[in-house]
């Protein structure tokens, strides 16, 4: 593996706007490292032909003195949800497959207005339902701390291809977690920004009330860096807040000097059961609590008493939306068209979506069409709006006490590929710690807290803040990761098995 693989987004960056390195070297050290470790990870769908074009072209502008972004130049992988106008976008579906958009997602326009550098798709549960990648119609993408297991869901490539070096800078989706919980099984950061803060302009919906983009990253900085190209208002989004946004990479520099700590009030909820989580995932969790309680911070129990009903709720609200804003996959605006000789509209309509959703998307249609049929809709959809409310009341109770909430990032860490694929409750109750941020409208954000003991691989901490202070996130994020750094004497990643030269299994 070169150096320049190694780098974080803002060292890289560094090197770039001195010249020291060119965008086309880092570039091309990011597409040998695909190829030399994808076929095992399996990280991309598709890798982008021309980023040593689009990189050729920020060199030039470079060298002609024109004033280019922080990132400039920086290569980023982009998660399949989003479309593009340059590469297929297929949300990991075979429907779409091949599809070609004719707009790019606005955070796609913002990256490549910034002079980041496309370096492909990356691979997805198929929709962004699921928790491992394996829903992915393409095939399973592998967690490069150990290939035997999942890089966690929906957004496992992006989180693998930025855990194996491939690409230094990713974007994700989190509708109920795929940001936050594949960057806790891989040792990676994530940001699920404060519902509206980023556009969903061009990301395929899943449920539109729960989905935002955001980044996905080795490095807090690296993220807050990344937010401030791709956040702030777009008038193509109707959801989008017009809200002024600070920097999140200024707040990432300030959190990194642990000022924060001291006084900050951190709630842990009284009513998550140890029981449900592994031992090693609980224990890196307290650890962790307990090193910010030393520099400072007060740790305090609240209480989220509706919490618990979140994943009940939002594996109804989501099939509720998913299985309409899926309607418009009907063998005419979209996609895949396969012919019934002879057939009604209705024929090839059916035909269709039978050959082209795979199982958990037509398991979560067939849900959501019957959560909202007529007799049902109160008893079901109704029953859980209204606990999504109780939920929301639940955080503006926490944020009267606390400044953030923390939780694991999720239950258990990286579990085997097959383990858990035929058992969808399983796969639910894996986001039972995300889901309230999504079901809220809060930021959260996902940094490695450290290896569980049992099994050496990577768990992360989530902290939660109210709507619009994702900044809050950077500064405490950033705070105890380099706490944490500092007594792992180097980044996590550093200690992945499997992330030699072949990318291979441990
Ligand atoms: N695991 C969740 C689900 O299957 C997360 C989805 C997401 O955030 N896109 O719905």
């Amino acid at each position: 593996m070169t150096d320049l693989t190694k780098l974080s987004a803002a060292a890289l960056a560094d090197k770039l706007s001195s010249r020291e390195v060119s965008s086309v070297e880092a570039t091309r050290a990011h597409l040998d490292r695909i190829a030399a470790v994808d076929a095992d990870v399996h990280a991309f769908l598709h890798v982008n032909g021309h980023a040593l074009d689009v990189a050729a072209d920020i060199d030039r502008r470079r060298a002609d003195g024109e004033d280019l972004g922080p990132l400039a130049g920086v290569p980023l992988a982009i998660k399949d949800v989003l479309v593009t106008t340059d590469m297929p976008s297929t949300s990991g579906s075979k429907i779409l497959e091949g599809y070609m958009s004719p707009y790019d997602a606005t955070v796609v326009a913002r990256s490549r207005a910034a002079g980041l550098v496309p370096l492909g798709k990356t691979n997805m549960d198929e929709f962004a339902m699921g928790s491992s990648t394996e829903h992915s119609a393409y095939g399973p993408t592998r967690n490069p701390w150990d290939l035997s297991r999942i890089p966690g869901g929906s957004g496992g490539g992006s989180a693998a291809a930025v855990a194996a070096f491939q690409a230094p800078l990713a974007l994700g989706s989190d509708t109920g977690g795929s940001i936050r919980q594949p960057a806790h099984v891989t040792g990676t950061v994530g940001i699920k920004p404060t519902y509206g803060g980023v556009s969903r302009y061009g990301a395929i919906a899943l449920a539109s009330s729960l989905d935002q983009v955001g980044p996905v990253t080795r490095t807090v900085l690296d993220a807050g860096l990344l937010h401030d190209v791709i956040g702030g208002h777009d008038p193509h989004d109707s959801t989008s807040l017009a809200h002024e946004w600070p920097s999140f990479a200024a707040a990432a520099r300030e959190g990194a000097t642990g000022e924060v700590l001291k006084g900050l009030k951190v709630g842990v909820i009284r009513e998550l059961p140890d029981s449900g989580f592994q031992a090693g995932v609980s224990e890196s969790f307290r650890a962790a609590l307990a090193a910010m309680e030393a520099q400072g911070a007060e740790i305090v129990e609240i209480s989220a008493p509706h919490f618990e009903y979140g994943v009940a709720a939002y594996y109804l609200i989501l099939p509720a939306e998913a299985s309409s804003n899926l309607a418009k996959f009907d063998s005419v605006r979209f996609g895949l068209r396969v012919d019934v000789p002879g057939g009604t509209v209705e024929d090839v309509m059916a035909a269709t979506r039978e050959a082209g959703f795979g199982d958990e998307v037509k398991r979560r249609i067939i849900l959501g069409t019957y959560a909202l049929s007529a007799g049902y809709y109160d008893a079901y959809y109704g029953s859980a709006q209204k606990v999504r409310t109780l939920i929301q009341r639940d955080f503006a109770d926490a944020f009267s006490q606390v400044d953030v909430v923390a939780t694991p990032s999720a239950p258990t860490t990286a579990f085997k590929l097959g383990e858990k694929i035929d058992d969808p409750l399983q796969m639910y109750l894996n986001d039972v710690t995300t889901i309230p941020a999504n079901l809220a409208g809060v930021p959260g954000i996902s940094i490695p807290s450290g290896l569980a003991a049992e099994d050496g691989l990577p768990v992360g901490i989530q902290f939660l803040a109210p709507a619009h202070e994702d900044a809050r996130l950077y500064r405490v994020g950033a705070a105890l990761e380099s706490l944490l750094v500092d007594s792992w004497g180097g980044p996590l990643l550093d200690r992945a098995p499997a992330l030699g030269a072949n990318g291979g299994a441990r």
